[in-house]
């Protein structure tokens, strides 16, 4: 499946959906935002507030385009992590995702049929996903809060907030707000969706080779010779940041995530201009336009000038501000992510190589439960129990950290380095 994105402006088929979940998002953070910061409480974990949205108003709701009724999940848990231990900037939270209301779609590159948008600068996912995993989200948000809070380096996807709409007689759809793994700013030369399995973990090579944004999978990394080029001191940090993370996993019995690695090659650099139609400049009428190269701002100049912007008139937001050069500021506070956002490869003297991996855990809602335990027990009957990708918690874990191991350079599972509690 190919990864570009389709701008929903008005007139698409999802504008309305797009237009209810960023009027939800909008009036449901600011509103708990502005409240005065107060320590979390087990109901905080359970809480959920509705909105109901007309054309009219009320004093509690401003006035929308559309009828609908959205509902915030446990806003407090999700201002805490966003404000204290994913860094992120509150304002800019906002203004990313609702400052001009356009996403881009990116359709549902995945088997389970979820959606799922990026904000228009590209920092932020937007992922529909089914009640049962909405369901399981909920569940297990004390031990994620509980975890993101002893290991502020985790590589588990990071939530910003768990939503759900529903416009009179539809469906009810709910979504997670997460990071995007991948840059505004740099192109991927090579993706892979990574789980420690061969049973079907290929991405036929005749149409990767005609495809720079093919998401390639276990079989592809093996045949293509790959390793994750990391010095000693970035291997220990990094298996063992891994390994605490699936020991979580396991524990809330979560199966079928994937480590995702986008590699940026710094020899070709931006060239192939791989995100050019994610990273449109979007003018009124949603046609998107290329950016010239020599418009790009330089690290911290667009910022800077997207702040000064903001602030002078949101207006003039969609020409001038809307690309962030850098690796987003929360980037900094993050191990992982500190070399442009991602992990520079090093060699075993920990000299920089010309790559920068982008890489985190992805798709951690699923739980082991009766209908994963059929299809393995059908599965089972034709292939080799322990290739199918679908195996428990138990297995699945030690399979994935297995692999991970043997995609590393020299990666020796003994060493257990210090260092990652430190808050950064
Ligand atoms: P399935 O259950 O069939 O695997 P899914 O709908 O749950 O699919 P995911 O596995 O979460 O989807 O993601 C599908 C693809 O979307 C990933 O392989 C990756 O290319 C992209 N993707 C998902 N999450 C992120 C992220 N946080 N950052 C960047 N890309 C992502
Ligand atoms: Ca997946
Ligand atoms: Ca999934």
């Amino acid at each position: 499946k190919v990864l570009v994105g389709n701008l929903v402006g008005e007139g698409h088929r999802n504008y309305v959906l797009m237009y209810n979940m960023l009027t939800g998002i909008r009036v449901a953070v600011s509103r708990c935002q502005a409240k005065i910061k107060r320590p979390i409480t087990d109901e905080d974990y359970l809480a959920r507030h509705k909105y109901s949205f007309d054309m009219l108003g009320n004093e509690l709701t401003p006035s929308a385009r559309y009828d609908f009724k959205f509902k915030d999940y446990a806003p407090w848990v999700f201002r805490e992590l966003r404000d204290e231990h994913f860094h992120l900037d509150p304002a800019d939270y906002l203004l990313s995702l609702t400052a001009k209301y356009i996403l881009s779609e990116l359709g549902s590159p995945g088997k389970s049929g979820s959606f799922f948008y990026y904000s228009r600068d590209y920092r932020f996912i937007i992922k529909t996903i089914s009640h049962s995993e909405h369901a399981f989200l909920r569940s297990i948000l004390k031990d994620y809060h509980e975890h993101v809070r002893s290991n502020p380096h985790t590589l588990l996807s990071r939530f910003y907030g768990l939503h759900r709409v529903k416009i009179p007689r539809g469906r009810k759809i709910h979504f997670v707000i997460m990071n995007n793994l991948f840059p505004p700013h740099r192109d991927i030369h090579e993706t892979y969706d990574l789980k420690g399995s061969a049973f079907g973990r290929e991405y036929p090579e005749d149409k990767a080779a005609n495809n720079p944004r093919a998401v390639l999978k276990d079989k592809n990394w093996v045949n293509r010779g790959r390793t994750l080029e990391l010095g000693p001191e970035k291997r220990a940090l990094l298996t063992e940041q891994l390994r605490r993370d699936m020991e979580f996993l396991k524990r809330v019995h979560v199966m079928d995530y994937s480590l995702l690695i986008g590699i940026h090659n710094m020899e070709r650099g931006n060239r192939d201009n791989l995100r050019a139609n994610t990273l449109a400049v979007f003018h009124p009428n949603t046609e998107p336009v290329r950016r010239k190269p020599s418009a790009v701002k330089s690290h911290g100049e667009a910022h800077n000038v997207r702040k000064a912007v903001v602030r002078a008139d949101p207006k003039r937001l969609d020409t001038v501000a809307q690309l962030p050069q850098d690796g987003s500021d929360d980037r900094r506070h993050f191990l992982f992510y500190q070399d442009e956002g991602g992990l520079r490869a090093t060699d075993e003297q920990n000299n920089p190589l010309d790559a920068i991996y982008y890489l985190g855990v992805i798709d951690i809602c699923t739980p082991y439960n009766t209908s994963k335990r059929i299809e393995h027990a059908w599965k089972s009957m034709t292939e080799n129990a322990v290739t199918i990708s679908c195996v428990d918690p138990v297995t699945y874990g030690h399979r994935f950290i297995d692999f991970l191991m043997s995609v590393m350079r020299g990666g020796d599972p003994n060493i257990r380095p210090p260092g990652l509690e430190t808050p950064a």
